[in-house]
């Protein structure tokens, strides 16, 4: 029986029968891996509490037939706030599945467990900052699994890429408007779809390109140490990092779609579809 301890992030954590759970977890040296709790529900609470989802934990595990098990988990950073308010709850399950999309077993996990700890981080302690987060990470997300873009010129001519253009998400790069213009005209593109295989461009004004840019080449302490005030770039910025991270991981992912229906929910509740009773 081979006896170690590591410090965990608990990506997710379901139910295993009546009293044991799966735990599925992050960690620098290990990669990521799953592992069994026994007995979970009759625990005691601080222990309980170390093995939830979205907790960073130091954790003793034992292997025993090929599987491994969990002797005890000692809580590190629960991140708090974010167990109170649903929406960051479900951008903290986004955050710890895109973690898991870009980890592998037996491979130490690199950037993206430094990226999801400081944006969880960042989640549990600001407040109307979700949308800046989630964009950032997104963004960076992509660059660390291997999709960089180029955001400094143009693709096609070369101008430097300090004005309104597009990300041409599959091509990965910025692209002039005059340029994109110039390519209709030779060609007529097919119409902008947002999940389909056809070209997927979103639009940029120069401050949502820098913010791109900003997130892509930032020191990894410095990732979220940025502002974009005007709220059109914050829009932009926002599409293009979640368009530009789901079209090149080639999927979605649950939590993102729940994420989505709460936000339609909010937003009949504001237009009066919706009274509460
Ligand atoms: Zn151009």
């Amino acid at each position: 029986m081979q006896h170690f301890s590591a410090d965990s992030l608990i990506l997710r954590a379901v139910d295993r029968g009546d009293n044991d759970k799966l735990l599925t977890v992050l960690t620098a040296d290990y990669g990521k891996f799953y592992a069994i709790l026994k007995g979970a529900h009759s625990m005691r609470r601080r222990e309980a509490a170390a093995a939830e989802a979205f907790t960073w934990s130091n954790v003793e595990y034992y292997e025993r037939g090929g599987v491994k098990w969990i002797k005890s988990a000692t809580s590190i950073e629960s991140f708090p706030a974010l167990r109170y308010d649903m929406e960051k709850l479900f951008l903290a399950a986004y955050f710890c599945e895109v973690a898991g999309e870009l980890s592998d077993e037996r491979q130490p996990a690199g950037e993206i467990l430094p990226l999801t700890l400081n944006a969880l981080h960042m989640l549990s302690t600001t407040k109307g900052e979700d949308a800046r987060i989630k964009a950032a990470f997104e963004m960076r997300a992509a660059c660390i699994g291997g999709f960089t873009p180029e955001l400094v010129r143009c693709r096609d001519c070369g101008c430097p890429a300090d004005r309104d253009g597009y990300l041409d998400v599959m091509n990965g790069a910025f692209v002039c408007r005059e340029c994109l213009s110039k390519r209709e005209a030779l060609r007529p593109l097919p119409e902008v779809d947002e999940l389909g295989e056809r070209t997927v461009l979103c639009p940029l004004s120069p401050g949502s390109v820098a913010a791109l840019r900003y997130v892509a080449e930032a020191h990894p302490k410095r990732i979220f140490a940025f502002r974009v005030t005007d709220a059109r770039e914050l829009n932009e910025f926002s599409r293009a990092a979640e368009n530009y991270l789901l079209h090149h991981l080639e999927r979605s992912f649950p939590s993102l779609e729940n994420l989505k229906k709460l936000a339609a929910l909010a937003k009949q509740r504001d237009a009066g579809v919706i009274r509460n009773p």
